[in-house]
């Protein structure tokens, strides 16, 4: 079983979860950069993470054999600090580079005004790169969060056909699939979706633009469940066939809108930028 996570914040993990997700059959990540539970307290805050996105976490991928890549964006949450909005405006510099596969995660948490303004000027920043787009629909509301987006979506330059709708459930896959929009759904260990219940999704909506995460980030949550979801899907009667197509095919299709997918893993040098993993070593 061949597996590309679209939506995983490697940085929280360790070498551990490297590991088995190798093991697994994980052989590419997108990581789209998101908050990091701690309040930043300044735009500059988020240049260090955004290298961090597409240097040293793609080197430290590249050491267990998988593919990384990252989206960029000022998150939902933070969107709603002033001290971190600048950051909108250091955006472009980014959105140019080589690994950065889509402007991502966008959306609404709280669906504030600054969070509508946002949405707003980063589906443009994406419209104007090319690049397709990840929003984060938000834990409360659904439904309401769903259509909102929707609306602010077809308002912009960003056609749904290159936008994927993330952490979709029972309650929002129907608007979000006649959207035309791509359709993420999260497993996560205990809230929100469970393998079961993406089995069930899949019976009634079929496979067509559906991409399946572990969003595993700091909090409890589980790299493998990718996996789990494609077992389970063999189980009650879908092919390998089917399985490849959600878990690897479907990925590629949504990120290579970019154009920038490269699913070679580089063999790399031993540092990034002077650092190195290895202990004892130079
Ligand atoms: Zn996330």
């Amino acid at each position: 079983m061949r597996i590309f996570d679209p939506h995983i914040h490697m940085t929280s993990r360790t070498t551990d979860d490297y590991e088995a997700m190798h093991v697994a059959g994980v052989r590419a990540v997108v990581e789209p950069a998101f908050w990091l539970g701690q309040p930043r307290t300044s735009a500059a805050s988020f240049y260090d993470y955004f290298d961090a996105l597409l240097g040293w976490e793609p080197f430290r991928a590249a050491q267990y054999g998988i593919v990384h890549h990252c989206t960029i964006a000022l998150n939902p949450k933070e969107a709603n600090d002033p001290r971190c909005t600048p950051v909108l405006d250091e955006l472009p510099r980014y959105l140019v580079k080589d690994h950065v596969v889509a402007v991502g995660e966008i959306g609404y948490d709280s669906m504030t005004p600054a969070e509508d303004a946002a949405l707003a000027v980063q589906l443009q920043l994406a419209a104007d790169h090319g690049l397709p787009a990840l929003i984060h629909t938000p834990h409360r509301d659904k439904l309401a969060g769903l259509r909102r987006t929707l609306d602010v979506v077809r308002e912009s330059a960003l056609p749904l056909d290159r936008v994927l709708i993330d952490h979709l459930n029972e309650i929002t896959v129907k608007e979000a699939k006649n959207s035309g929009s791509w359709l993420g759904f999260s497993v996560y260990p205990d809230t929100k979706m469970d393998e079961e219940r993406m089995v069930a999704i899949l019976k009634e909506y079929g496979l067509e633009r559906v991409l399946v995460n572990s969003a595993a980030d700091w909090g409890r949550s589980d790299p493998l469940k990718t996996r789990r979801v494609g077992e389970a899907m063999l189980a009650a009667g879908f092919d390998e066939d089917d399985v490849d197509l959600v878990l690897w095919r479907n990925p590629i299709a949504f990120y290579g809108l970019s154009g920038r997918l490269d699913l070679d893993v580089q063999t790399t040098d031993p540092t990034h930028e002077g650092n190195s993993v290895l202990r004892g070593g130079a």
